[in-house]
């Protein structure tokens, strides 16, 4: 049983530790169901007050993982808990560093060469891990019948969608009943970009301390609409509506 999910700007949250998450989801994975896990972080609690579509996808999925530590500060002063930081990349290197040939796992999304980069660093932590297949593809509607033909051809228990938010999750909501063989399908952000090695991860101290967004900004200045939108509007916004949708 998961704890009660908490609520920031009408968004749910699972109040998991990385342990718990993982557990729920080989649970998730064994099971007859399908399932859809999120790894939301600030910009796309915000990007959920003015994208209804969004926001009620994130009040359907299984589970949510609270992937920045703002929503864990924001939680705290909304009263409510979030025991810890639980990232997408994290989660999918130690859930992949388990998996054996009886869960095969698909990469999808990314630039051309990073999915398959990002399986091979997973392939060396874990010999026993089977990757059907991966491709960057698009969350354009030109691309689904391709997409949708390979991974119904390859099988996989596991599907990782990293086209990044909002449309990775919009992608999985679509589509997932078109894959039979898929339980569990996670969308994860940068996630391969990090594994393959392409972005570096802040170091330690400086994730520690809530400051992955400056390395980000320092790194890949483009990115400044976004770190705006979660360092600066989504604190404002939770001290104005707190556990509610902005209404
Ligand atoms: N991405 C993609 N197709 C798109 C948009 C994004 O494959 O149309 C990929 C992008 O290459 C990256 C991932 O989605 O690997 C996540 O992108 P971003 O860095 O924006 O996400 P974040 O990690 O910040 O959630």
């Amino acid at each position: 049983m998961s704890p009660p999910r908490i609520f920031l700007l009408g968004a749910p949250l699972d109040p998991v530790t990385q342990t718990e998450a993982l557990a729920m989801i080989r649970g998730f994975l064994q099971g007859e169901k399908q399932r859809h896990v999120m790894t939301p972080n600030n910009e796309m609690l915000v990007e959920a007050t003015h994208h209804e579509n969004f926001r009620q996808l994130l009040n359907g999925t299984d589970l949510n993982i609270p992937d920045s530590t703002g929503l864990l500060w924001m939680a705290r002063l909304t009263g409510q808990r979030l025991p810890e930081r639980v990232t997408g990349v994290d989660t999918v290197t130690a859930l992949c560093a388990s998996l054996t040939e009886e869960t095969p796992v698909f990469l999808l999304g990314a630039k051309p060469g990073i999915a398959e980069a990002a399986a091979a660093a997973l392939f060396r932590k874990n010999p026993h891990l089977k990757v059907v297949d991966c491709f960057a593809g698009s969350p354009r509607e030109e691309d689904a019948v391709t997409i949708v033909n390979m991974i119904r051809a390859a099988a996989p228990r596991l599907l990782l969608v990293a086209f990044g938010a909002p449309a990775q999750d919009l992608w999985i909501a679509k589509y997932l009943k078109e894959f039979p063989s898929v339980r569990v399908a996670i969308g994860v952000g940068g996630t391969f970009d990090f594994l393959a090695g392409k972005v570096k991860r802040a170091p330690g101290f400086m994730r520690s301390i809530g400051l992955e967004w400056l390395w980000r900004l320092i790194r890949e200045p483009r990115r400044i609409g976004r770190i705006w939108r979660a360092v600066v509007v989504f604190p404002l916004l939770v001290l104005r509506y707190g556990k509610n949708a902005p209404h």
